[in-house]
């Protein structure tokens, strides 16, 4: 760091008679500047030699095109010259970096241009204070000073006009109150009365003088002869060469302060400042920013309300699934895999029998289905029965609401008996209660013995309660008429070994029929197969989410670039007011963070509402916290990465390069 460059200056004693008694504020040597343009090469400067001293009032004049403004930025230090070297206070600022030039014109220099460039967003007392806010002098002090300058250049009444409504000659005094905002050491004014009447830039050059005599180090650039010759020393340059300089002149004001600046700044001032810039900026485009916001609301408000509804589904399936037991195998006919040939014949009620001596196992259930026409009265239902065992409300934990289940007896003796389930209960006897009545099945008279509780519809959208089970030995013979079984229902007494009794199983079927002609399947593998179909759904509807997150993001990288052409001149006018990288960085990258934090907290606000008003049309939600952590950490990492891009492009601008845009 070369924090002491003010503070301690070059040792230098007077070189012969002619040279002042201090040591040059500036010199130049040998400074040359070429623009490189494609093919082209234009060389500007071809070898300035230039000394100059604290305290002087030094104007350069010289035909338009000669080179001036070039000269002037790299007095400033906007702008590196090709080759030569330059001194400040004997210290060759080649060897600075980007902040420390940055350091120098923040403290060192305050620049006075033709076309004022003050910012136009802002007032004019937050244009006198830019310079300020990068030396990190508290908000109270410099909102004072900023104040004091402009009353002092008569602009008391005129602190919270925008450049827009203020005259040019008023724009060009905010500006010089600008240039004095830190010190305002060496003033550099390029043209300051180019572009103003006469009146006002005779004000201007009263004002400079004024500045002179108090002992600021005032360099002018000027066409005009007459506006030169208002300084103490006029140097004349023609086709980038110096023509005649009459030498350093003695100061005429006292002598000039240079005692180094203390920078005030921290890296949280720096951070607040750069907050309320950013804020600034997206209030002066708040219709922009809104539908930016938009962008980001929408993707994280339905990446939320997406994986709530997934969730949701997909509880809802479990729920179901387990509902119907998860310590259940089912044993089907059919040899797994195989097709073509008639499989079905395979399960017989022995091996039922056989399957309830195992181990572990509760309740093994025969069940034959058929398709059956139920009559009570005048009133005809299709339904499907099931004969079953009496194990059945057993093996699947399902009871009578009223009545009882047939027993093992009533399938002793085949018994016409039924057990009804809730849809064809109320289908047949309406309100009425069914127990002890005769239900014609497919033409033959069963008595209502019970009536089960309500079951609900499967996950594949089944009704369970459309049912009517009778005793499987009534139902083998006269409803179904074969001895087949569809499937055998075997309860665990254990889940925790469930698939050790599926391998008994499969053991003992594979001993009984010799071949493998039944499957088995448990409900953890269904629910296993279940949830993943779920969980794709579930990714399917993220994914879809999680595209218009994406398209939010771009959505903040455009606002973000056009935000940083749209004010790259803003951009180069805080980097000639002293800006660091680390300033412009911040500023930009603030203003797409803000973006996207508030996005995403509508956006998680907006989703997580979305989600509780689906709720309420039944459909089934599950809230969890982890999406809206990811919906929000997207947004917030989109708005970081999409705005560090444009931020960095921002920061790295070169500041005559800057200057110079529209
Ligand atoms: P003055 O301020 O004396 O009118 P300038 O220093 O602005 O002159 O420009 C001097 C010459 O350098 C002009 O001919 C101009 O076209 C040229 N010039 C200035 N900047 C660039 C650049 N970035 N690229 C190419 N040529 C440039
Ligand atoms: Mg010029």
């Amino acid at each position: 760091m070369k924090r002491d460059t003010f503070g301690s200056p070059a040792p230098r004693t007077a070189q012969g008679a002619a040279a002042p008694e201090r040591a040059p504020l500036i010199e130049l040597s040998g400074i040359t500047r070429s623009f490189v343009n494609g093919e082209v090469v234009t060389q500007v400067l071809h070898g300035i030699d230039l000394a100059i001293y604290p305290g002087e009032f030094v104007a350069i004049v010289g035909a338009s095109g000669s080179g001036k403004s070039t000269l002037m930025n790299i007095l400033g230090c906007l702008d590196r010259p090709s080759s030569g070297t330059y001194l400040f206070m004997g210290e060759d600022v080649a060897g600075f970096d980007r902040d420390e030039l940055a350091r120098l014109r923040r403290e060192a220099f305050g620049f006075v241009f033709q076309s004022y460039n003050l910012i136009g967003g802002a007032t004019a007392r937050e244009n006198v204070e830019v310079p300020a806010v990068y030396s990190g002098m508290p908000p109270a002090e410099r909102h004072a000073r900023a104040e004091q300058l402009l009353a002092a250049l008569g602009l008391a009444e005129r602190t919270r006009n925008r450049p827009s409504q203020l005259s040019g000659g008023q724009q060009q005094r905010v500006s010089i109150a600008r240039a004095l905002m830190n010190g305002g050491r060496i003033i550099l004014a390029d043209e300051p009365t180019g572009a103003l009447d006469s009146k006002s830039g005779e004000e201007v050059m009263k004002l400079l003088r004024q500045l002179s005599a108090e002992g600021h180090t005032i360099i002018l650039i000027t066409h005009e002869r007459e506006v030169a010759e208002q300084a103490q020393r006029v140097i004349e340059i023609r086709d980038g060469r110096v023509l005649s300089d009459p030498g350093p002149q003695p100061p005429q004001g006292p002598e000039p302060d240079f005692t180094p600046h203390i920078d005030r700044s921290s890296p949280l001032s720096d951070v607040i400042e750069a907050g309320r810039t950013a804020l600034r900026a997206l209030r002066a485009n708040l219709f922009r920013a809104i539908l930016t916001l938009l962008g980001i609301v929408i993707g994280v408000a339905s990446v939320i309300a997406m994986l709530a509804i997934g969730d949701g589904a997909k509880q809802k399936v479990i729920d179901q699934i387990s509902a119907m037991g998860t310590n259940l195998l089912t044993v089907r006919p059919g040899a797994p895999n195989q097709r073509g040939r008639d499989t079905t014949a395979t399960l017989v009620i022995e091996d039922v029998r056989a399957i309830a001596e195992l181990p572990n196992v509760r309740a093994s259930v025969p069940e034959q289905g058929a398709s059956v026409t139920l009559r009570y009265g005048n009133t005809d239902q299709r339904t499907s029965a099931n004969a079953t065992s009496a194990e059945y409300v057993l093996a699947r934990n399902w009871d009578v609401a009223s009545g009882t289940f047939f027993s093992t007896a009533d399938e002793a003796r085949y018994a016409t008996v039924a057990v009804l389930g809730q849809t064809t209960a109320r289908a047949l006897f309406a309100d009425a209660d069914p127990i002890g009545h005769y239900v014609l099945v497919n033409n033959i008279p069963f008595q209502v013995i019970g009536v089960m509780t309500p079951k609900g519809a499967t996950p594949w959208g089944q009704d369970q309660d459309d049912i009517v089970f009778v005793p499987f030995t009534t139902g083998s013979l006269r409803l179904t008429g074969q001895r087949f079984l569809r499937n055998v229902t075997v309860a665990v007494e254990d889940v925790a070994l469930i698939d050790d009794t599926q391998a008994e199983v499969s053991k003992l079927l594979l001993a009984r029929h010799g071949v493998e002609d039944f499957q088995i399947r448990n409900m953890a593998s269904v629910i296993a197969t279940v949830t993943e179909t779920q969980n794709t759904l579930t990714v399917l509807l993220g994914t879809v989410a999680a595209i218009s997150l994406i398209v939010g993001g771009i959505g903040v990288m455009n606002i973000m670039l056009v935000s940083v052409t749209e004010r790259t001149r803003e951009i180069g006018i805080r980097m000639a007011t002293g800006a660091r990288m680390r300033n412009i960085l911040q500023q930009f990258l603030i203003e797409a963070l803000v973006v996207s934090a508030v996005g995403g907290l509508i956006g998680v606000a907006v989703g997580l509402g979305s989600a509780a008003i689906i709720a309420s049309f039944d459909t089934p939600i599950q809230y969890s916290v982890m999406p809206v952590v990811l919906a929000f950490g997207c947004a917030f990492a989109t708005g970081l990465i999409f705005g560090w891009l444009p931020a960095r492009k921002a920061a790295r601008l070169d500041p005559v390069v800057a200057l110079a845009s529209e």
